[in-house]
């Protein structure tokens, strides 16, 4: 068996995860990642989040690019739609116009959100569309066998730079919280308790809420070290971390190397639908 090829977090805390019965939410299919794949612990945390704010089915609506994360929607028994590469952002924005009382998460790769999809970033996060973006970063495209993606490091390997990228990894926390993201995270699918209370905030949270999962490609990140490519040496964010400062928030995100998790930013301000409400009746309308 290859040493790489196995599990990047403790099965037995999913177990634990899995015996406070929380599975309603999962779907009869079962994912299709490799075995290790960080991916199952998102999947265990969503569910987690989903089931503790105790949001009804029919309220829900899980929405997807193209990537192995992208596959998403098949394994929760949400609503779901599983779109073209890049377009999760705009497909969930329609989707929360048409009916703004649905929850609403969008689910991608680091390849669907930050190269083909990375122009509709700024545009969510500006309008501070009510949703919650799980972006599943593993610094490599897994689903076409492990290319260098936008948050690749610096010198990694894969087929499409051989000879190592030479290309400075995207820094996701500066791009969002510089965006205007009202609610910035970060998470690592290797502590997945912490995962699920990230993901449970960022739904609790009104407004665009961008949460960061750092989780490891198993099968195709060939470097020595499984946790390289991501640099995945995490620590938690100073305990008096002010969640209300943008600088504060941009110093520690500026860490890419020893990547902090918790909350980096939070902040209230009117969403889309509540814009587009207001103008709504000043047009006239109800
Ligand atoms: Fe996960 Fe990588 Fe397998 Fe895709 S190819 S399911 S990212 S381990
Ligand atoms: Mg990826």
């Amino acid at each position: 068996m290859n040493e790489r090829v196995k599990p990047v977090y403790l099965e037995e805390k999913l177990e634990e995860i899995r015996a406070d019965g929380h599975q309603e939410y999962r779907s009869k299919s079962l994912p299709t990642w490799c075995p290790g794949c960080g991916y199952f612990s998102m999947a265990e945390g969503l569910t987690v989040a989903l089931n503790r704010l105790e949001i009804p089915f029919k309220d829900v609506v899980t929405v997807s690019g193209i990537g192995c994360a992208s596959r998403f929607p098949f394994f929760v028994s949400t609503y779901g739609f599983h779109t073209l590469h890049g377009r999760v952002l705009p497909v969930a924005t329609g989707v929360k116009i048409g009916n703004d009382d649905l929850t609403v998460i969008a689910v991608g790769g680091d390849g669907d959100a930050f190269a083909i999809g990375g122009g509709h970033i700024p545009h969510a996060a500006r309008r501070n569309v009510d949703m919650t973006y799980l972006v599943f970063d593993n610094g490599i495209y897994g689903l076409t066998k492990g290319q260098t993606s936008p948050t690749s490091a610096l010198g990694f390997k894969t087929s499409s730079t051989p000879y190592e990228n030479g290309d400075v990894p995207l820094n996701p926390l500066m791009m969002l919280l510089s965006y205007g993201a009202s609610w910035v995270g970060q998470a690592y699918a290797g502590h997945p308790h912490h995962l699920a209370d990230m993901i449970t905030q960022a739904i609790s949270h009104r407004g665009f809420s961008f949460l960061r999962i750092l989780s490891p490609c198993v099968t195709f990140d060939k470097t020595n070290n499984t946790y390289a490519n991501l640099n995945v040496n995490v620590r938690d964010l100073p305990e008096d971390h002010d969640t209300s400062d943008l600088m504060a928030a941009m110093a520690q995100a500026q860490h890419n190397d020893h990547p902090a998790l918790g909350v980096y930013f939070e902040h209230d301000r009117a969403t889309l639908g509540q814009v587009m409400g207001a103008t709504s009746k000043r047009a006239g309308g109800d």
